[in-house]
């Protein structure tokens, strides 16, 4: 089922050239975001785990190797299947169990060692990053401020890593433990420790952390306190949220595929709907109503997708959307690099 969009709000931005965008208009086609779908750290967790995969020998990754339905389906047919947690896998029998891109806490391998259980880890590198960096922070007296959802596994994953009552994890400053500036005083008011450091979800939206590291900021910097902000978005995210934004110029609806709990997918879609283009977050090719068709006339649909969206089902929507009278881009999706290791 696909999300409703988001209303614009009324603070978005104005395009800047009006005419240029008249001119790319009106010709009916299908403009594909310059960065899109896999990123390099799903590519490599399912390398890790189709060289694993073996029927005589199931492989349980703990949690959803993947956000996309179809691929956790085609790799259930090799023998690996999700198990929400280490006790269910044993009880099915599992032999191995997986990491998934998103990371765990430490206490997955201490249980795999336990129950004398393969571990195979496809944590992404620039997870691990975030995850030691949260050790280093605590290590230096910081409270550690996670941005993003609280019960995402990559963000459960760090906080494990951080192993600190001194932590939380916060996508709104109304979520925070501290309700006042340093220095305020009075009934009711929890002020923030004198040293905060700030990490970020990797799939988050750079604008929104910087909203939000205001915010802490003006909490903390009070009366002598330290802020650090570590600015913890991968890179892969970033390039496909900036594609987006140098795409939607030329566009009149966007499509964002990916699964329906893809985090980073959702953000694509809030990206395109607060820059002023009706944008929905889709599945499949299904998803897609006539009525968001009929709505772009003659002008062009812009098409992202979410970083474990894999090449065949973006192919599906831009194959539906040429059957429905859209002229496909030259030279098909993107040219995959595979050289190409994200710095961090
Ligand atoms: S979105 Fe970024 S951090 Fe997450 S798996 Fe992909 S490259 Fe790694």
């Amino acid at each position: 089922m696909a999300s409703a969009p988001v209303a614009p709000p009324s603070h978005a931005p104005a395009p800047a050239d009006i005419s240029s965008i008249r001119e790319t208009r009106g010709a009916r086609r299908i403009v594909i975001a310059e960065a899109l779908g896999y990123c390099w750290g799903v590519r490599r967790a399912l390398d890790i785990i189709q060289d694993a995969a073996d029927p005589e020998a199931p492989v349980a990754p703990i949690g959803d190797i993947i956000h996309n339905p179809q691929v956790v389906g085609r790799l259930r047919e090799r023998g690996v299947e999700g198990a929400a947690t280490i006790e269910e896998a044993i009880d099915r029998g599992a032999k191995r169990v997986a990491i998934t891109a998103h990371g765990m806490g430490p206490h997955l391998a201490r249980q795999a060692a336990d129950h004398q259980l393969e571990l195979i880890d496809t944590t992404c590198p620039l997870v691990t990053k975030v995850q030691r960096l949260a050790q280093k922070l605590v290590r230096q007296g910081y409270f550690l401020v996670v941005y993003g959802d609280s019960y995402h596994p990559e963000v459960k994953s760090v906080l494990g890593w951080a192993a600190t009552s001194k932590s939380v994890a916060a996508k709104k400053i109304e979520q925070l433990p501290w309700n006042a500036p340093r220095g305020a005083s009075g009934d009711g008011k929890i002020t923030p420790p004198r040293k905060v450091a700030l990490v970020s979800q990797t799939t988050k939206n750079i604008d929104e952390l910087m909203e939000f590291a205001g915010k802490l900021q003006e909490m903390v910097m009070p009366d002598g306190g330290e802020f650090r902000l570590c600015n913890t978005i991968c890179e892969p995210t970033s390039e496909r949220q900036n594609a987006l934004k140098r795409m939607v110029d030329q566009v009149d609806l966007v499509l964002a595929i990916g699964g329906q709990k893809s985090s980073n997918t959702a953000r694509l879609a809030d990206v395109g709907n607060k820059m002023g283009v009706t944008s929905y977050h889709i599945e499949r090719p299904e998803d897609i109503r006539d009525e968001w068709l009929a709505a772009v006339g003659d002008g062009n649909v812009g098409v992202t997708a979410g970083a474990s969206t894999p090449d065949d089902v973006i192919s599906d929507v831009v194959n539906y959307l040429a059957a429905r009278g859209f002229a496909p881009p030259d030279g098909g999706i993107r040219p995959v690099d595979p050289d190409y290791v994200p710095a961090y």
